[in-house]
C-alpha cells in the first residue's frame, strides 16, 4: 500500500493528466448534443486559458534556452551537436515521408472516394518560392516584429479574392485563407491566434548571439549570467503551469469534440481509411521506427526513455501544438530522463521549429490521397517530388494548431493539384493534428536523446553550474 501510495504521489501529475484527457473525451461526448456551437468557446475557456499561458513562455524559454545553451558550449562542441541534430532530423523526416508514401499508395484510400466538386483554380506556388519562405524567415529584419509574424508570401497566394479585400493579408492565419468552398466551417486555429511567431528567425538569432557569446570570455559573462537566470526563472514558471495544465487539457479537448461533432461522421465515412492510413503510419514512425533508433544507437530501452515522455505527448494531444508543449517537453527530457539541459537547451527549440515527422508523413499521404481521389495517380516522378517537397513543407510548418494543412499547398503545386483541395480532409484535420503534433513531440524528444548519448563524452564538466542557473567563474 506504502508502494502504491508512493508511486501516486511521483506520477501525480502524469495521472492527472492521463485523466484529463480521458475526462475530456468523456465531456465532449457527453455535452455535445445538448450544446450549441455558440457555447464551445465557455467551454473551453480554461483550456483558452491554459494555450496562452504556454505560448506565453515560448519566447522567453526559446531564446534563453538557446543561448545560454549555446554559450556554455564551446564552438566545436555545439558545431557537433548542432550537426548531429540536423542530420537525425532530416534522415527521420524523410523516412516518415517514404512510410507515408508506401502506405498510402498499397492502401488507396482515395481510389473509391468518388469525385468531388470543386471551384477555383490552383494558384501557382514554387517549390522555389517555398524555399526563399524558409531563408527569409532565418533572417528576420526586426526582431521585434518576428515575434509576432513571418514571411507568409507563398501561403498570400492561396487566399482567395472574397470580395473584402483579405486577399494579401499576410498574417499566416487569415481565417478566410482555406476558406475557398465552404464558408464558415473552416478552421486554421484552434485558439483564435492570428498570426505566427517567426520561431526560425528567433531561434538563428539566438544561436548567433550565444556562439559569439562563448568567443567573448569575460566580457560575455554578464549576458550569458542573465540568460541562464532566466532560463532557470522561466523553467519555474514552466512548473506552474503544468500543473494547471490537466484543467486545461479537459476543456480543451472537450470543447473540440463539442465543436466538431457534427463533423465526426467524417471520421468514418469517405475519409475513414484516409484517417486510419495517416494513424497506422504515425504508429508504425513512433512505435516501431524511432524507438528502433532510439536502441540502435543509445542502446536502451526505448519505451522506457518513452514513458518519462507521457506527460509531454498528452499535452501535444491536447494542445495540437509543438511549441507549446515544448516547456513540458524540456521538463520530461531533463527530469524524467535526465538528458544533459545542455544539450536539451540547443537542439529542442531546433527541433520544435523544423523537425516534424508526423507532419510530413501526413502531408505526404494526404497528397497522394487528394490524387486519387481526383482519379490522376502520381507516377513514379510525381512521387519523387512529394517526398521532397513534404520535406520543405514540414520545415516550412509552424509548430502551431493546423500549420501542415497551410503549407500543403505547397505539395499540392508541385505535383500540379489544385491547391483548393485542402478542403477535401478539412473535416478530419483538426483529428489528426494532434496525432501528428504527438508524434512531432516524440521525434524532437528521441533526436535530443540519441544526440545528448552520442556527444555524452565530449561535454565539459559544468553541468552542476548550468542547472543552477548561474555559471561561476
Ligand atoms: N500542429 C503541428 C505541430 O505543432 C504542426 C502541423 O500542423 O502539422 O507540430
Amino acid at each position: 500500500a506504502r508502494k502504491t501510495l508512493r508511486f501516486l504521489r511521483q506520477n501525480a501529475l502524469l495521472l492527472l493528466t492521463i485523466v484529463a484527457v480521458c475526462l475530456g473525451v468523456l465531456l465532449g461526448f457527453t455535452c455535445a448534443p445538448h450544446v450549441g456551437e455558440g457555447d464551445v468557446k465557455y467551454i473551453s475557456f480554461p483550456g483558452t486559458l491554459l494555450m496562452r499561458m504556454l505560448k506565453m513562455l515560448i519566447l522567453p524559454l526559446i531564446v534563453s534556452s538557446l543561448i545560454s545553451g549555446v554559450a556554455s558550449l564551446d564552438s566545436k562542441t555545439s558545431g557537433k551537436l548542432g550537426g548531429r541534430a540536423v542530420l537525425y532530423y532530416m534522415c527521420t523526416t524523410l523516412i516518415a515521408v517514404i512510410m507515408g508514401i508506401v502506405l498510402v499508395v498499397s492502401i488507396q484510400p482515395g481510389k473509391g472516394a468518388g469525385k468531388v466538386d470543386r471551384t477555383g483554380q490552383a494558384p501557382s506556388v514554387s517549390t522555389v518560392d517555398a524555399f526563399l519562405d524558409i531563408l527569409r524567415n532565418i533572417f528576420p529584419d526586426n526582431l521585434a516584429a518576428a515575434t509576432f509574424q513571418q514571411f507568409q508570401t507563398v501561403l498570400k497566394e492561396v487566399i482567395p479574392e472574397d470580395g473584402n479585400g483579405t486577399a494579401g493579408n499576410d498574417t499566416m492565419f487569415n481565417d478566410t485563407m482555406l476558406n475557398l468552398t465552404e464558408p464558415a466551417k473552416v478552421y486554421v486555429t484552434e485558439d483564435g491566434t492570428k498570426e505566427g511567431m517567426n520561431v526560425l528567425g528567433l531561434v538563428a538569432y539566438s544561436i548567433a548571439l550565444g556562439v559569439i557569446l562563448s568567443t567573448m570570455g569575460e566580457a560575455g559573462r554578464p549576458l550569458i549570467n542573465f540568460f541562464n537566470s532566466l532560463n532557470d526563472a522561466t523553467m519555474r514558471l514552466v512548473w506552474v503551469v503544468m500543473w494547471y495544465s490537466p484543467i486545461g487539457i479537459t476543456f480543451l479537448i472537450a470543447g473540440k469534440i463539442i465543436e466538431m461533432y457534427d463533423d465526426l461522421s467524417a471520421l468514418a465515412g469517405a475519409l475513414g481509411l484516409y484517417t486510419i492510413t495517416v494513424l497506422v503510419g504515425l504508429a508504425i514512425h513512433g512505435l516501431i521506427i524511432l524507438p528502433l533508433l532510439y536502441f540502435v544507437f543509445v542502446r536502451k530501452n526505448p519505451f522506457v526513455f518513452i514513458a518519462g515522455l507521457v506527460q509531454a505527448l498528452l499535452t501535444a494531444v491536447g494542445t495540437s501544438s509543438s511549441s507549446a508543449t515544448l516547456p513540458v517537453t524540456f521538463k520530461c527530457l531533463e527530469d524524467n530522463n535526465g538528458i544533459d539541459p545542455r544539450v536539451t537547451r540547443f537542439v529542442l527549440p531546433i527541433g520544435a521549429t523544423i523537425n516534424m515527422d508526423g507532419t510530413a508523413l501526413y502531408e505526404a499521404v494526404a497528397v497522394i490521397f487528394i490524387a486519387q481521389v481526383n482519379g490522376t495517380p502520381l507516377d513514379v516522378g510525381g512521387i519523387i517530388v512529394v517526398s521532397v517537397t513534404a520535406t520543405v513543407a514540414a520545415i516550412g510548418a509552424a509548430a502551431v494548431p493546423q500549420a501542415g494543412l497551410i503549407t500543403m499547398v505547397i505539395v499540392l503545386s508541385a505535383v500540379g493539384l489544385p491547391a483548393d483541395d485542402v478542403t477535401l480532409i478539412i473535416a478530419v484535420d483538426w483529428f489528426l493534428d494532434r496525432f501528428r503534433t504527438m508524434i512531432n513531440v516524440l521525434g524532437d524528444s528521441i533526436g535530443a536523446g540519441i544526440v545528448a548519448h552520442s556527444v555524452r563524452n565530449e561535454l565539459p564538466d559544468e553541468v552542476d553550474d548550468v542547472e543552477m542557473g548561474t555559471v561561476t567563474q
